[in-house]
């Protein structure tokens, strides 16, 4: 047999001892066998001519690899959390649909609602600067995600409660002929205690934004 053939056949290390010989019955205590996936010793292999050493090999290679990818399948399921009798190629990708789906419905909505203006580049000061999303979904736990969509919504409510308070201002200027002294300090008080809420909502650890 040529070396190179033979160092291939017998790279698994040897001795495969639970192995035995489909060809003369010998176990691998007995003899030395051919390899991991190769059910025969090597005097057996040595006296076959080559072009059926090489179907065995072939044999072997498909063996290994159908073990690899056994691997990759058991790997995935449990991953996704399939069990062990449900692990069917038609569950699997309705898993890895269903999971797909949901991230782009998560991604869109983050796109869609949370984006901010980016911090500009100081090696391009005249550039628009690239929108940031207040979530970041690929580097946070769940716990720190939570705490980055908390803090998004308490911005989110931060303006629209200043929003208010300037209406409050335009309201007031669009009143005909002069109101009434008492009228126009509630509406400006009324329109401080809005300012001092967002601003409450903008502090972290506050009563106000303790969720
Ligand atoms: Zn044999």
């Amino acid at each position: 047999m040529p070396e190179d053939l033979e160092n291939r056949l017998t790279r698994k290390s040897a001795p495969y001892t639970d192995k035995t010989c489909d060809l003369c019955g010998a176990t691998g205590a007995a003899k030395p066998m051919a390899g991991a996936n190769i059910d025969a010793c090597m005097d057996c292999m040595n006296t076959m001519p080559n072009s059926l050493v090489a179907c065995w090999r072939e044999i072997a290679e498909l063996r290994e690899r159908n073990d690899e990818m056994s691997d990759v399948v058991d790997s995935v399921s449990s991953t996704l959390g399939i069990g062990s009798k449900a692990r069917t190629k038609e569950t699997i990708l309705t898993n890895i649909d269903n999971m797909k789906r949901f991230t782009e419905l998560l991604h869109s909505m983050e796109r869609q609602f949370f984006m901010v203006p980016g911090a500009p580049d100081e090696e391009y000061p005249d550039d628009e600067p690239e929108p940031v999303c207040l979530l970041n979904s690929w580097g946070s736990t769940p716990d720190e995600y939570l705490r980055q969509l908390g803090h998004a919504l308490r911005e989110k409510q931060s303006v629209a409660v200043e929003d208010y308070a300037a209406a409050l201002h335009c309201w007031l200027k669009e009143q005909p002929g002069n109101p009434p002294k008492e009228f126009v300090d509630g509406v400006y008080h009324a329109a401080e205690q809005a300012e001092r809420h967002a601003k409450r909502l903008r502090t972290p650890d506050t009563d106000a934004n303790r969720a």
